[in-house]
């Protein structure tokens, strides 16, 4: 059994959003007694009745992981996120739950598990173990589908994107090679040819924090959730300039389709246009924007690797049904179907499990 003390936390502090995933372990396995134990058991209820921690904090229920067996104990895995932002909140929280007296090291990764050194050491007496982002993301990719069923998918009925419904994908037994795009508040591009073989080969920074930002500046919206719910009832074809509104039909030569997007918010620079578009068209055409140049820089690396299979990860797919159903359809139209887009359930949580992997080393 692995000697790290109890409790077990991986950390991902990112530009954006702080991800923290928790082993909880089986009661039989606490191993310890009297006060270490009154204070794990009380991290432990004060995680586990609660779905919302503060104004900003939230338990991923559904994406619990049960009965996972992690350095030789078993437990559960749950997921928990909040703003960056409000870090400062957090560390109060574990200060009053003592969770350094419990244990004085966690490992952390993202720019955050630099930035935020200090405060931990400062304020909660904890010293952060800092690993690598994209190694604790690879790891986490690879832990995380070895113990929870069908956390793979890709989208069906492609050329029909409504009807379009997510199919389970066995990465298991035929995983390399890949390319990884994680989309957080920017975007890197991975290729990964084993678990301890992989490279960062591109990445752009525009990525979820530009669509976010960009919706506040447009819309005035004041979260991801409200950006993508205008987003999901606006339409982008008001704010786009298409190939059709410039050939009238479709540019057949180059065998471009007059519904494809010629020039992304080409028609905002007319006062008659601007007049006619409502803020949801706004918060899709930027949605449709972030998405469609992120496919295009994936496509081209995927292409240039000779790798078939693209699988998205990252926060800003959360909830994010457009943009999945936009990428997937990107890869298979512009490659004629030869790439595959992927996606995974635990969307954005796998730097914080790579993270809790390296207690285990
Ligand atoms: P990072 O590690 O850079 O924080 P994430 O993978 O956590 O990256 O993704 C951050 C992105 O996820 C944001 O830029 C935004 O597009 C999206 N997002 C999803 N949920 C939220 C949320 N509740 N608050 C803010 N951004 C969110």
């Amino acid at each position: 059994m692995n000697k790290a003390c109890l409790p077990w936390f991986g950390l991902d502090i990112g530009g954006t959003l702080v991800k923290l995933v928790y082993f909880e372990p089986c009661n039989s396995q606490l191993n310890c007694e009297g006060q270490e134990k009154v204070g794990l058991e009380a991290m432990q209820d004060f995680i586990k009745s609660n779905i919302h921690y503060g104004e900003n904090g939230t338990r991923d229920e559904v994406l619990a992981i049960k009965n996972v067996v992690l350095g030789g104990r078993e437990g559960h895995l749950h997921f928990i996120r909040f703003p960056t932002d409000v870090i400062e909140n957090f560390l109060v929280i574990a200060k009053e739950l003592h969770a350094s007296v419990l244990n004085n090291k966690v490992c952390a990764t993202g720019g955050g598990a630099f930035k935020f050194e200090k405060d931990f050491r400062e304020v909660l007496g904890v010293q952060l173990v800092k690993y690598d982002e994209l190694e604790c993301l690879i790891h986490g990719i690879h832990f995380i589908n070895s113990c929870c069923v069908h956390e793979f998918y890709y989208w069906n009925n492609l050329h029909c994107l409504e009807k379009s419904e997510k199919v389970p994908y066995d990465f298991t037994n035929d995983s390399y090679p890949y390319i990884v795009v994680n989309i957080g508040s920017g975007v890197s591009i991975l290729s990964v040819e084993s678990a301890e073989k992989f490279s960062r080969i591109s990445g752009t920074s525009l990525g979820g924090g530009t669509f976010l930002g960009l919706c506040c500046l447009l819309t005035g919206c004041e979260s991801f959730e409200e950006a993508l719910s205008m987003a999901e009832d606006g339409d982008s074809t008001k704010v786009d300039k298409l190939v059709r509104d410039i050939y009238g039909g479709d540019y057949t030569k180059f065998g471009l389709p007059g519904d494809l997007v010629a020039s992304s918010f080409g028609k905002m620079n007319c006062e008659e246009n601007r007049s006619l578009v409502s803020n949801k068209d706004l918060a899709r055409a930027m949605l449709v924007t972030i998405t469609n140049n992120i496919g295009s820089i994936a496509r081209m690396c995927a292409v240039n690797q000779k790798i078939g299979r693209v699988v998205f990860v990252g926060n800003f797919l959360r909830k994010n049904t457009i943009a999945m159903k936009l990428l997937s359809y990107a890869m298979d139209y512009w490659s004629k179907g030869t790439l595959k887009a992927l996606f995974l359930k635990h969307e954005g949580y796998f730097g914080a499990c790579g993270a809790l992997l390296e207690l285990m080393t």
